[in-house]
């Protein structure tokens, strides 16, 4: 009897020791957590949207519905976006795949951003959600919509009862669960808001854990110039009290070539002040614009576009729009420098401004002029050096953005270009830091407390790729191609990318501060 009894318990014992159940195994890897800087040869066991176990184990003890063998690749955390335009596309039901980032392994994109973003929040979790989307998302509060929503629009100094309109609407939209609020201060209407406007909103945002991103107010020398808009996000940051985050963080144009140096000193000495203020940063030369943004002077932008049709007609008005349209162009490095990428004829397509105004004998700047007046065009424009961008790129406090929007490459190609030329090629970072810096990092920027790393109880959002030949392929001649190299994307859990091919799958979700 005895020994039927010690069989009985020894039975139990087996099966209970009996290999667990998972839905995903990543075994033979090299894993960069996103925290460490070193990578290890680990497992990772998936369960349900989270990850169950990272570590040395044997993988008997997991019965799992998919392995994957990542031998020879590498195993990142999905990268997190900090700047896209995603948006407009993600409310579409052909275009939520969200694809052009998803490839670039990012699987969370903040949307919202330069000031512009789908009113209310609620509204545009409804639109995602309708259709399903394609990677996580997080939405921003756009401080140009919220002009526009309170009637706001264009006017310098808005009334009290304006303004307080404008405060319910954020808190409101933070209510609902927004990240924090982006300003586009360059952009209409935008630029027409004093410092104190912003700080006053900003304020808003201290009761929620928000964030304030901005597209500065003058990356270049069109207005305030460049130190001072850097110095306007640090004053915000400190009256506030909140963390701040500058978008696509660059020097503009030959005026202000080389200020990098100065810009970290002012960021560090703010830093050591108190304020928390990091930047993101896309890997290119060339910015993308609208022309009209870029070229007309602000003084004529106002009122719109008939405004300045009115003031093109009478000659003498005419003369001082030219001239500050011939400046503004030097400025951007000369019509060589700047691209059409997007445009209401596609005969301008990738032509430069130089190219079509010798084949219509006209200046340049009546050429650019004829082309405003036209229809919106998009540009990209060369006009950083190599020595700003890879100056920001080395600190700790800068991290991988993309700024994707339609017609410039960088939509579909930021994150592995930055790993294919400055990792690989030029080796100005290791790969432990470019994943620390894509995913880590961003998060905490975010406040996002369970994705951007690989570790027990977080949720499972990964990418494998393959250190060979993972890269960028859009070029600015041809700017829709999907990256190459990434083998397997890891959603919530669920497989997004499988054996380098999309399974048409929808496993974002929308997030909501919490
Ligand atoms: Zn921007």
């Amino acid at each position: 009897m005895k020994k039927f009894f010690y069989l009985f318990f020894a039975l139990v014992f087996l099966a209970s020791c009996g290999p667990q159940k998972v839905d995903v195994l990543i075994l033979n890897g090299t894993v960069y957590n996103g925290v460490d800087e070193e990578s290890k040869s680990v497992n990772i066991a998936i369960k349900g949207d989270q990850i169950l176990e990272i570590g040395e184990f044997d993988n008997s003890k997991f019965e799992a519905t998919k392995v994957i063998d990542a031998k020879g690749q590498i195993v990142s955390p999905g990268f997190i976006d900090p700047h896209t335009h995603a948006d407009r596309e993600l409310v579409l039901q052909e275009a939520s795949h969200n694809k052009p980032f998803l490839f670039q392994g990012i699987t969370t994109v903040v949307t919202g951003n330069d000031g512009e973003s789908v009113y209310p929040i609620s509204r545009f979790k409804e639109l995602c959600l309708a259709n399903g989307i394609g990677t996580n998302v997080i939405p921003l509060t756009g401080h140009g919509t919220l002009r526009d929503e309170s009637g706001i629009k264009t006017q310098t100094n808005p009334d009290e009862a304006a303004l307080n309109l404008m405060k319910e609407k954020l808190k409101q939209e933070m209510e609902e669960g927004s990240f924090g609020l982006s300003t586009g201060l360059f952009y209409s209407p935008g630029s027409f808001s004093t410092t104190d406007e912003v700080i006053s909103l900003a304020k808003v945002l201290k009761l929620y854990n928000g964030i304030y991103d901005s597209h500065i107010r003058d990356e270049s020398s069109y207005t305030v110039g460049l130190l001072k808009s850097v110095a306007e996000v640090i004053e915000i940051g400190e009256e506030a009290k909140v963390p701040v985050h500058i978008s696509h963080i660059k020097c503009l144009g030959a005026d202000v070539w080389r200020y990098s140096d100065s810009i970290i000193a002012m960021v560090e000495k703010a830093q050591l002040e108190g304020v928390q203020i990091t930047a993101n940063q896309y890997p290119y030369r060339a910015s993308a614009t609208g022309l009209k943004s870029a070229l007309i002077p602000k003084w004529a932008q106002s009122g719109g576009m008939d405004s300045l049709r009115y003031r093109v007609e009478k000659s003498t008005t005419r003369k001082k729009v030219l001239e500050g349209i011939t400046k503004n162009i030097k400025r951007r490095g000369g019509g060589k420098s700047l691209v059409m990428i997007k445009a209401y004829d596609k005969n301008l397509l990738f032509k430069d401004l130089t190219t079509i105004s010798d084949s219509l004998k006209l200046s340049e700047a009546e050429t650019a002029l004829k082309l405003v007046l036209g229809g919106f065009i998009r540009i990209a424009s060369f006009n950083m050096t190599d020595y700003d961008v890879e100056n920001f790129m080395s600190q700790d406090w800068v991290v991988t953005g993309s700024d994707g929007n339609t017609g410039h490459p960088r939509k579909y190609g930021s994150f592995p270009k930055k790993y294919r030329e400055y990792v690989q090629e030029k080796k100005l970072m290791s790969l432990g830091k470019f994943i620390q810096n894509s995913t880590a990092k961003t998060a905490e920027i975010f406040n996002l407390k369970n994705r951007g790393v690989l570790k027990p109880n977080y949720k499972a959002d990964i990418i494998i790729f393959d250190p060979n030949t993972f890269k960028d392929r859009a070029t600015f001649d041809n700017p829709f191609v999907l990256a190459s190299g990434l083998n397997y994307a890891i959603i919530n859990g669920k497989v997004s990318v499988d054996n380098g091919k999309f399974t048409d799958q929808l496993n974002g979700e929308f997030l909501t501060r919490d």
